[in-house]
């Protein structure tokens, strides 16, 4: 059970980033960290949330462990490269997130439906749970709709960067980002220029802009 003070303290705003296509170089099933790279920004823009005051969350569907092409344990390799590449960059990932899940999988403990294989929004509602966070005054940041609606499902606000690497554009309510970035330096810097005041509808004041 969680003390006092703990559930008492004031809840953390948070970023929760996508990991492929959009905080690293999109590189299908790759758990290789030689072949990890940041993409162009992502340091800056980072470091320029870690000035706002947000924590820092990873969220990435990672189905490769359901298909069998990598193990879970695979996966915290590349969360260590991550975040050896932003040490280098003066910014710290407060935690990662994966779904290991596919209904279409070859490996029986993971193939199945789920609550966090995004566009569901079972991995930011964990994260908010582990590190209690503040959903409402949160952003989910991707380069494919299905961030977006996992996003807004979670009850966040939320960036598209749109960078050519959604396709089929299957558009909803819930898949309608609050804005879009060319990268997460650009997202940062659109976020950094809200009036504080009225960040809180931020969706109206971006919604004036498109
Ligand atoms: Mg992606
Ligand atoms: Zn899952």
């Amino acid at each position: 059970m969680k003390t006092t003070s703990a559930a008492m303290r004031k809840p953390s705003k948070a970023i929760f980033i996508d990991k492929d296509g959009t905080l690293i170089d999109d590189v299908p099933f790759n758990v290789d960290p030689r072949r990890i790279t940041l993409m162009p920004g992502a340091g800056q823009g980072l470091r320029l949330f870690r000035k706002m005051g947000y924590q820092l969350y990873v969220v990435s569907n990672q189905p490769g462990v359901a298909f069998g092409y990598f193990e879970p344990s695979d996966l915290d390799a590349v969360s260590h490269c991550i975040s050896a590449l932003l040490h280098g960059e003066g910014v710290r990932i407060n935690g990662y997130y994966y779904c290991p899940h596919h209904r279409a999988g070859s490996v029986a403990a993971y193939s199945r439906t789920c609550d966090c294989r995004k566009p569901e929004p079972g991995l930011l509602l964990r994260a908010a749970e582990e590190h209690h966070l503040d959903l409402v005054h949160s952003w989910m940041i991707g380069d494919i709709l299905n961030d977006i609606e996992a996003g807004q499902r979670a009850g966040c606000k939320t960036v598209l960067i749109d960078n050519g690497h959604e396709t089929e554009w299957e558009v909803s309510p819930l898949r309608m980002p609050h804005f879009t970035a060319a990268n997460l330096l650009e997202a940062a810097q659109a976020l950094a220029a809200l009036p504080p005041a009225r960040s809180e509808r931020a969706d109206v004041m971006i919604g004036a802009m498109r």
